[in-house]
């Protein structure tokens, strides 16, 4: 009998395997069949510190016997309450308020609408102005309808297109004309967009593109002198990902609206958070029930996945998470340097490590991408190559050795 389960990204008429996964640890993952399959890229960018971390697993187990589910439109639970608290603690001044949803994506819709109702609750979006989003090309912000509207165009949302909103696109600030991005943005700064939304230092889905943190600043700049709020999407980038707790700490700059979510439980449950200043919030604030933030989703601040991310939090208090985050951009330097003349535009970014394994020629439906991906999962390693573009992303917790073991099956397939 075939499988009911309609899988995301997943062509079905390609009859490909897929694995029944039965448990995880660490950086393993264990099938029925009885493999122990290496996760290179942390379960697709969520699992931080490793799979089914004990102080969080104990702090899903213990809430799940209090409190599973409240609605959260004026009423609230102390895992919201900490988790709230704790993240204004961690993250950057200004960023004092806390809108929970469950999902990147999810985060991503609220910061759009939480800048356009900022201007409009202000009286500030009129003759045009102040309803447009400035976007960066190549970027992704999720799958949903705003957020495919405001990333890259491409095959994967080519049937939706009538679906979609009209944004601005400023280029990728590729190395040598950095410039011309951050020109770009300040020409359409005249026309008062609302917001600029980037993922700060790195695409993830858009190739694992890495630009230069002065450009990041410029741009931030801008916005500040234009009276344009920036956005910045750190669902992928975010806890440690590129070496700090932020991207946007590499550039010194702190946003309008901070989009978290993947590592927020530790890559445990869905949870997402949008981090807003207190302009923004203030702009909703009234006694005018029409201008309150509009927004809410069932499962919003859901008590579990919140006694996860309070968990998360705790570790990243007590534990040296930083220097492990360092210890492994170190290791995946030193296998990286191996690489070094075979693979070509060899790039690291804290613990992350990309590559393309032939000509950049092809884009995400190029033939090697899954030819790679199939050979990889038949040698017990998970990577999940963009197009011909492969990229090692271990749980922060990974051993010398899977960690060798990811690179001697690249190795391997260097040869195909
Ligand atoms: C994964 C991702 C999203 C979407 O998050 P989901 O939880 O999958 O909806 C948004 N932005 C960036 C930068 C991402 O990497």
């Amino acid at each position: 009998m075939t499988s009911p389960v309609w899988h995301p990204f997943t062509q079905h008429g390609l009859n490909e395997p897929v694995p029944l996964v039965t448990h995880a640890e660490g950086a393993a993952l264990y099938t029925a069949d009885g493999r122990r399959v290496i996760d290179a890229i942390s379960s697709w960018w969520v699992t931080t510190h490793g799979h089914c971390h004990p102080k969080i697993m104990a702090a899903i187990r213990e809430q799940a016997e209090k409190l599973d589910q409240l609605i959260f439109a004026g009423w609230t639970h102390e895992p919201a309450e900490t988790v709230a608290r704790e993240l204004v603690a961690l993250m950057p001044r200004p960023l004092d308020h806390v809108f929970f949803s469950d999902s990147g994506s999810t985060s991503v819709e609220v910061a759009l609408k939480m800048a356009l109702g900022h201007f409009a609750n202000r009286g500030e979006a009129k003759n045009g102005w102040r309803h447009r989003i400035v976007v960066m090309a190549d970027s992704y912000h999720g799958d949903t309808v705003g957020g495919m509207s405001v990333g890259a165009r491409g095959v994967f949302n080519k049937s939706y297109a009538p679906l979609l909103f009209d944004v601005d696109v400023i280029p990728f600030p590729q190395a040598g004309a950095e410039q011309a991005s951050i020109d770009a943005f300040e020409r359409l700064c005249a026309d008062r967009p609302a917001a600029l939304i980037v993922e700060p230092l790195l695409l993830g889905a858009g190739g694992m593109r890495m630009y230069p943190a002065h450009v990041l600043k410029a741009l931030r700049e801008l916005c500040a002198a234009h009276g344009v709020l920036f956005i910045a999407d750190e669902v992928m980038t975010g806890w440690g990902r590129t070496g700090t707790l932020l991207a946007c700490e590499q550039a010194g700059v702190v946003p309008d609206l901070l989009c978290l979510s993947k590592g927020l439980t530790g890559g445990s449950l869905p949870l997402a958070v949008t981090m807003a200043t207190p302009a923004i919030f203030e702009s909703h604030r009234s006694t005018d029930r029409a201008k309150m933030f509009f927004h809410s989703s069932s499962y919003t601040a859901n008590p579990i996945a919140c006694a996860a991310a309070a968990a998360n939090l705790a570790i990243w208090r007590d534990e040296p998470v930083l220097e492990r985050v360092a210890d492994l951009g170190r290791r995946q330097a030193a296998h990286a340097r191996a690489l070094e003349g075979k693979v070509n535009n060899l790039r690291q970014l804290g613990t992350i490590v990309a590559m393309e394994l032939e000509d950049r020629a092809g884009a995400y439906l190029s033939s090697l991408g899954p030819k790679l991906m199939t050979f990889f999962r038949e040698r017990d390693v998970l990577l999940r190559p963009l197009g011909n573009t492969v990229y090692v992303m271990p749980p922060y917790c990974i051993s010398d050795d899977d960690l060798a073991g990811i690179y001697a099956v690249i190795g391997e397939a260097l040869d195909l």
